[in-house]
């Protein structure tokens, strides 16, 4: 097992838009970074985004529907130290590799080479990409796809076997 250097977490991150509802377009709007007071961030506003505030602001096209709730959670995945110093966030459940060669698992555990996986993984068989082979399901000793039920005698009458 690596070592852990920080733990996978849920992150919470807090975030309010000052929106105004489209009269016209149903479903559009012009939304602005604020806080939680509905003080809209104007340092960070391009000179376009400020004049559409303006065009918000006057009421003409756009209904002021105030403070919006835009908070949201994302998980942050474990992050551990590689026996090669680097750090190696276990974004995958299955396997992250580190820029070194070695691998490992979800849980951090180091995964063998992939010189030693199963041939399923390296070498895959027709059987692996297609399914089994038609023999295999249907034997020699049991149905035989080329025997035939009826046709024509020597005798040149026809014939059938049920
Ligand atoms: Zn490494």
């Amino acid at each position: 097992m690596a070592e852990i250097i920080s733990d996978g977490r849920r992150v919470h991150v807090e975030a309010y838009e000052y929106y105004f509802a489209s009269k016209t377009i149903p479903g559009a709007g012009l939304g602005f970074d604020c806080d939680k007071d509905g003080n809209i961030f104007l340092d960070r506003l391009q000179p376009a985004a400020l004049a559409n505030l303006e065009i918000g602001r006057a009421g003409k096209d756009y209904t002021d529907e105030g403070v919006r709730d835009m908070s949201y959670n994302y998980y942050q995945p474990a992050v551990i130290r590689c026996s090669c110093g680097r750090e190696l966030p276990l974004s995958d459940c299955m396997t992250n590799s580190c820029e070194c060669g070695l691998e490992y698992n979800g849980g951090g555990q180091l995964l063998a080479p992939r010189s030693q996986w199963g041939d399923e993984f390296t070498n895959p068989s027709d059987a692996d990409l297609y399914g089994p082979d038609p023999e295999a399901i249907f034997p020699e000793d049991g149905i035989d796809m080329n025997r035939t039920f009826s046709g024509l005698g020597a005798d040149g009458r026809p014939w059938h076997e049920s």
